[in-house]
Order: structure tokens, then sequence, then C-alpha cells
């Protein structure tokens, strides 16, 4: 059996807390299950290794990660580094390149954890897909009189056909696997009058390719105020690079807390591996008390191991994840108690009783 080889990129902050906190849990599942095995390579980069190299990543990080089945990253961003330093020198320098053109976040309300909507009670299970290569982020404009009183600066939002034809389609094909089979995509194409109305266009040709998928469209800001007033009226949900950073962000703290929430970034071509990281970044604040909510890495590891083909070992671990939130071993953030070894020992005992 050939293991699957992962790069492991703990990077800045809590990053390394759960990204080592997922590394006990995966090998543990391994071990038990005994019907995968699992290799990881420990890659240094980060905010240290930019303070001693004067750069996040080397020249040949690309070459590096492509020896490898799968990315398994935890955060980036420090302190004393200005946010658009660091992000763009690590993690959009990943995903760019390689094309992880497709970033999944799975939102459900869990066990143990607290809605702050009543709604909710009834439960949210939303998949959002949120444009990753181009748009609002594809670090087009530039300033000019710098300093001045009229100084001015642009944020050029590049859309490209190809682009959004391959995330519509990727958005289709996951909204044609789930149940429900309804994709809502979002765009704001009443005031924005280029970009936002060709991928109105480009989900409506889309779309005759699916005529089992009920789709509708949503201009952004009306679709805030759906995700909280109706969030059962959602199932899958598309939109571009900003607009799904926001509904994320929000559709994560609907579900209950940052500190679960996983994400994907996919190359649906498998040319290039895929990245799996949490949504929340590197929280200084907590970072070194060993009380970091791991369970956002624990349930991005089962998405990358459900990616790499291991569907039934994702399954089995997304389980013992739930049964340990449910018993109530859960970190500050959701009320609980445990520090973030406490929340490993609990799932890697769930998986032994597997065994
Ligand atoms: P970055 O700049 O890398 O995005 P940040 O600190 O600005 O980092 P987050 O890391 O997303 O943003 O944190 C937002 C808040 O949520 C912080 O107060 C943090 O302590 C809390 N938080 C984030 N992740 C977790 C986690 N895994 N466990 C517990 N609390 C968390
Ligand atoms: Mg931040």
């Amino acid at each position: 059996m050939a293991p699957l080889r992962i790069a492991s990129i703990p990077g800045d902050g809590i990053g390394p807390e759960v990204v080592s906190a997922t590394i006990q849990v995966l090998q543990q599942l391994s071990k038990t299950l005994g019907t995968f095995e699992i290799d990881f390579t420990h890659v240094p980069w980060g905010t240290d290794y930019y303070k001693k190299n004067g750069r996040y990543i080397p020249d040949d990080a690309l070459t590096t990660l492509r020896q490898f089945d799968a990315v398994l990253f935890g955060a980036v961003g420090a302190p004393d580094v200005p946010d658009h330093v660091s992000l763009w020198g690590l993690l959009l320098a990943i995903r760019g390149p390689l094309q992880l053109y497709a970033n999944v976040r799975p939102v459900r309300t869990f066990p143990g954890t607290k809605s702050p909507l009543d709604t909710a009670k009834k439960g949210i299970d939303w998949m959002l897909v949120r444009e990753n290569s181009e748009g609002e982020y594809s670090g087009q404009g530039g300033r000019s009189h710098v300093g001045q009183q009229w100084e001015a600066a642009t944020e050029v939002a590049m859309f490209t056909r190809v682009g959004i034809e391959r995330i519509i389609r990727f958005a289709f094909e996951t909204a044609q696997s789930r149940p429900k089979k309804q994709l809502t995509v979002v765009t704001k194409s009443n005031s924005m009058r280029n970009g936002m109305v060709l991928w109105d266009e480009i989900a409506a040709s889309v779309a005759k390719e699916f005529p089992d998928v009920t789709w509708d469209k949503m201009l952004v800001d009306a679709m805030t105020v759906r995700m909280v007033m109706k969030p059962q009226s959602l199932d899958t949900i598309v939109g571009t690079n900003l607009h799904m950073d926001i509904l994320s962000d929000l559709a994560a703290a609907l579900a209950g807390s940052i500190g679960i929430a996983p994400s994907s970034n996919l190359d649906p071509t498998r040319k290039n591996p895929s990245m799996f990281e949490p949504v929340h970044g590197s929280a200084f604040d907590i970072t070194g008390k060993g009380i970091a909510n791991p369970v956002g890495t624990f349930w991005s590891a089962a998405e990358m191991l459900s990616w790499l083909g291991e569907k039934d070992a994702s399954n089995k671990l997304l389980v013992c994840i739930e049964e340990v939130c449910a018993a109530g071993f859960v970190t500050a953030d959701l009320g609980g108690s445990c520090n973030t070894q406490q929340v490993v020992d609990a799932v890697c005992a769930e998986i032994q009783k597997l065994g």
C-alpha cells in the first residue's frame, strides 16, 4: 500500500498547534483502520522563514509541493508583518500558480456548537464554492501620486470566461452530487456591469448542461439577508473570490464557530496537489496557550482524505469528531473547557473504538 504523501505547512500562530493535533489524529486513524498509510513531510514556510530569508517561499516551492499528493496547511500571518505581505507571500503564492481554483467550504451545524440563529436548530447544511484564482483578488491595479492629496488607487477585478466557466461548472457538479441538487449563484450584476454580468450569462448557459439541478441567482447583499432569515432555503452556493470570502465567514459564524470551519483549495483537474486548511487564521491572541480548537483542521483533513479517495476513512473521522463534540469535549470558543490536546486525546480514543 503506497502511503499518502502529505506536505504539512504549519505556518504561523496557532497553525503549528492545530496541524500537529491533526497529524496525531490522522496517524491514529491510519493505525486503527489499517486501510491507508500516511506520510507527512514538514515544510517550514511561514513568517519565521520570511524573517530569515526575506521571502515566504523559496524559488522551487511549487516543484517541492508537486511531489506530494496533498498539502495540509495551518495559517499564515503575524502581528509584525502587514497581512497583505504574508498572504500574498505564502497562501496566494501557492493557490494561484497551482491553479487551486475551487475553494470549497462545507458548513453544517455541528453537535456541541451553538448557532446565533434560532432557525438553525433545524440545521444548516450548505456547501460554499468560492472562485479562488481571479476576480477581485487578481492583484491587478496600482497607485499613482503616492502620498499626495490627489493620490488614486485602482483595484481591478479581473474575470475571464475560462475562469468563470470552470468554477460554475464545478459548482453545478457539486450541487448535483448533493441530495437537494440546488445551486445559488451569487453576483452583484446590478451595480457591476461587466464581470458580474458575464458571470450571470455563463451561469445561465452552463445551467443547461444540468437540467436536474434547480438553480437561482442572488445579489450578494440580498444573499446576506437570506442566509440569516431563510437558511434552510439554501444548499450549494457559488460566487466570486471576494463575495465568498465574506459570505463564508458569515456562514461559519452562523453555524457556530470559525474554529470548526474547514476549507479545501482544489485543483479539480488533479494536475496539482490540492491544499486543505482551516478557515480561521493565525489567531495570535491565543497562540501558545494550547487552547486552539483543532476541529476546523480535523474536518479539513477529513475533506483531504475524501479527495484522495479514502472516503470511508473520511466519513469515520467525521463521525468520531461529531461524537466528541456532542459529548462536550470542546474548547473554550465553543463554550467548553478542554485544551487542544484533550480534544486530540478524545478523538483518538473514539477512533480506537473503531478497531
Ligand atoms: P489572521 O490574520 O491569520 O486571519 P486573525 O487572528 O486575524 O488571524 P482568526 O485567526 O480568524 O483571525 O481569528 C479570529 C478570532 O477567532 C480570534 O479572536 C481567535 O482567537 C478566534 N479563533 C480563530 N481560530 C480559532 C480556533 N481554532 N480556536 C479558538 N479560537 C479561534
Ligand atoms: Mg486577520
